[in-house]
């Protein structure tokens, strides 16, 4: 049992206006006293009980608790010889309303570190010894308020500590519930428990063995010295009542001797992980609805950043296919004429310079080749309309092979909407001469004069990225052109099966030319992997930064919404301190709460990214690309942003000063 001493303690509250709550107190309290403190409001009561309780500290004074001065000790020695020694009754009951009544009696115990077996039993029994037995499943916030003070009561009393303080614990109170909770009181009193009673009443005072009148922070009347009760109260601790011997037979640090008792307090005093994730998940599972909104931003974020990764995928094979379709298959061989005549070793077969009709035929058979066709270049020359109606004296003039159309990939608009191969009278404009020439309707079957020879026009060219000014050209058959001017250059189109441009562009000039391949100049796709893989990391990291965002977004929003969540639970946690929690605890229990929020949203936002992902491909009539590994990535994100946006909620959660936040 614990012996209380101060002496000269005064408490100012500071402030623009310092509020002197005490003005020199000196007050002994022995073991297994009744100690009633009455006053009327504003008197200083509450601050007396608090500084005694270890809940705040004085501002001069000294202050003994068994001869030892608290001044001297540190955060977390204080919340631990706070939690031992005392069991705590408020007026406003501060119980967990949304969690059951046995989980609430538990929490007494929760950072003495008894384990959850003896939680339980002894919670079980101290809710037996307040005549609650009945409704220790039921939720607190179903109880009366009587009911919820005799709760109250079991809390403080399972923990064993010799101490029970309690301020105005009958405020709230008729009188008839009242009398049930005094009367609780006075029998733990007669079993050796210290009890400090603090009442405006002097009805209630009345009841005590022995009464402290407070009046503007002075102790005014004293009717009992100290040890009054102590002799009778030690002696009767832990045999006179069959029933409480477990409940008192724990934390008195006297019992073990100086040494041992310390190794005990410490072990007694660690919080397993288990027991603060079970505190934390019936917590969280308590208030569904707060979770469901907490829980939520994190599963937006989660979602977004699934979907955003999941569409990346999708999208980028999007891209691929397309690039694969068009880019990827194009291969152009040109073979200089001019120069082969101008004496390089480009001819060393006997035969005529260029590219042989025949090759391209054979070209055009090898697997891989979709289509190829050879287009000869032979200088420039005018083209007119019948009559010098009108004349373009810079044309182009294009010998264009069968095919050219599809292996050089040429959008043409063919006369009568039939493309087919040109015949020995016919050519290709391309739009640009077309449109100077003032060239009529195609359905017109319009012509063209070249070098005095009339040609029926059979389309127009109006694309043609591969071959170089086609739109400015006028296309005949290749010896058709070879008639009219003399070709400088030999170019084959081949379009290829999707990924063959590389094999074909290694085999295409074997085939044309076995005996000088070396002879052409070819211009193939580059590595179609090295390309795509350019093209894939810019979505993959535009994405990524908008995923980032996302992510970001969610762990403010959930920042601000569990900074007013412990806000609100500012009382609870104000009564976890007061129970012995430290800081510490405070702070990891809120972190621990907001990991199982993240675990929550992660998998909300999990199976809403999936379905969303579906949902948009689908509609795009896109293959939908989801990678199986994301999901448990996405819900371990959601633990991220949950803990991250945890933060300043347990930082904001540590600063809250139990003195504070369990005033009425
Ligand atoms: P009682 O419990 O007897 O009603 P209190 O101990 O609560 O009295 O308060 C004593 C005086 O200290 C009152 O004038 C009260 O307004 C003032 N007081 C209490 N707490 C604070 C505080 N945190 N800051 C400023 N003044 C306070
Ligand atoms: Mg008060």
């Amino acid at each position: 049992m614990t012996t209380f001493d101060l002496a000269g303690v005064t408490k100012t509250y500071p402030g623009a206006q310092p509020v002197e709550a005490l003005r020199g107190v000196d007050l002994r309290i022995g073991p297994g006293e009744f100690l009633a403190v009455e006053g009327p409001s504003g008197s200083g009561k509450s601050t007396l009980l608090n500084i005694l309780a270890l809940l705040d500290a004085q501002t001069s004074g000294t202050y003994r608790l068994d001869g030892r001065d608290v001044a001297s000790l540190g955060e977390r020695e204080r919340a631990r010889l706070r939690g031992e020694t005392f069991g705590f009754v408020f007026q406003g009951f501060h119980l967990m309303d949304h969690r059951t009544v046995v989980d609430n009696v538990e929490l007494g115990m929760l950072y003495a570190g008894v384990p959850a077996d003896e939680r339980r039993l002894r919670a079980l029994e101290a809710l037996d010894r307040v005549g609650l037995s009945e409704t220790a499943h039921r939720r607190a916030s179903d109880l009366s308020g009587g009911q919820r003070q005799r709760v109250a009561i079991a809390r403080a009393l399972s923990v064993g500590s010799g101490t029970i303080v309690a301020d105005e614990p009958t405020g709230n109170l008729d009188t008839a519930t009242s009398e049930s909770v005094l009367e609780l009181l006075t029998d733990l009193h007669r079993t050796g428990t210290t009890v400090v009673l603090v009442t405006h009443s002097p009805e209630i005072a009345a009841r005590a063995q022995r009464r402290l009148v407070v009046r503007d922070g002075l102790v005014v009347t004293d009717t009992g010295g100290v040890g009054a009760g102590a002799a009778e109260g030690v002696g009767t601790a832990t045999t006179a009542v069959a029933g409480l011997d477990l409940l008192l037979a724990g934390p008195s640090p006297e019992a073990t001797g100086p040494a041992g008792g310390e190794d005990r307090r410490r072990a007694r005093h660690r919080v397993g992980f288990r027991t603060v994730v079970r505190d934390a998940a019936a917590s969280v599972a308590s208030r569904r609805g707060r979770t469901a909104t907490l829980a939520a931003s994190v599963a937006v974020g989660v979602a977004l950043a699934l979907t955003t990764v999941g569409l990346s995928a999708s999208a980028q094979a999007q891209v691929s296919e397309r690039f694969d379709a068009r880019l990827n298959r194009a291969v152009t061989l040109t073979m200089p004429l001019a120069a082969a005549e101008a004496g390089l070793p480009v001819v060393v077969d006997g035969t005529a310079p260029g590219v042989p009709g025949e090759a391209v035929a054979r070209l055009a058979d090898l697997p891989g080749v979709d289509a190829a066709a050879l287009v000869s270049r032979n200088g420039m020359m005018t083209v007119a309309l019948p009559g010098e109606a009108a004349s373009v004296p810079d044309a182009f003039l294009l010998g264009v092979g069968d095919g050219i159309d599809h292996a050089a990939e040429l959008g043409v608009d063919w006369a009568g909407g039939t493309p087919g191969p040109l015949g020995d009278g016919e050519v290709l404009l391309g739009r640009a001469i077309a449109d100077r020439l003032g060239l009529g309707p195609l359905s017109a079957r319009p012509q063209v004069v070249l070098d005095g020879r009339s040609f029926v026009v059979r389309g127009i060219v109006d694309q043609g990225y591969r071959v170089t000014n086609v739109i400015q050209a006028v296309l005949v058959p290749v010896d058709v052109a070879a008639a009219l001017r003399p070709a400088a250059e030999h170019e084959v189109y081949v379009f290829t099966a999707t990924g063959a441009a590389q094999q074909v562009a290694a085999q295409a000039p074997l085939v044309l030319r076995p005996s000088t391949p070396e002879a052409f100049t070819i211009v193939a796709p580059p590595d179609p992997r090295g390309l795509r893989g350019e093209i894939e990391n810019d979505v993959r990291t535009i994405l990524l930064v908008l995923t980032g965002v996302a992510i970001l977004a969610s762990v403010v929003s959930l920042t601000s919404a569990m900074t007013m969540s412990v806000l609100e639970r500012s009382r609870e946690i104000g009564m976890r301190r007061a129970i012995g929690a430290q800081a510490r605890h405070v702070s990891r229990l809120v972190m621990t709460e907001a990991a199982l929020v993240g675990v929550v949203g992660g998998v909300a936002g999990a199976a809403t990214g999936v379905a969303a992902l579906l949902a948009i491909t689908i509609a795009r009539r896109w293959t939908p690309v989801l990678d199986l590994g994301h999901v448990p990535v996405a819900v371990a994100g959601g633990v991220v942003v949950g803990v991250l946006g945890g933060v300043a909620a347990s930082l904001r959660a540590r600063r809250i000063q139990p003195s504070e936040a369990l005033r009425v």
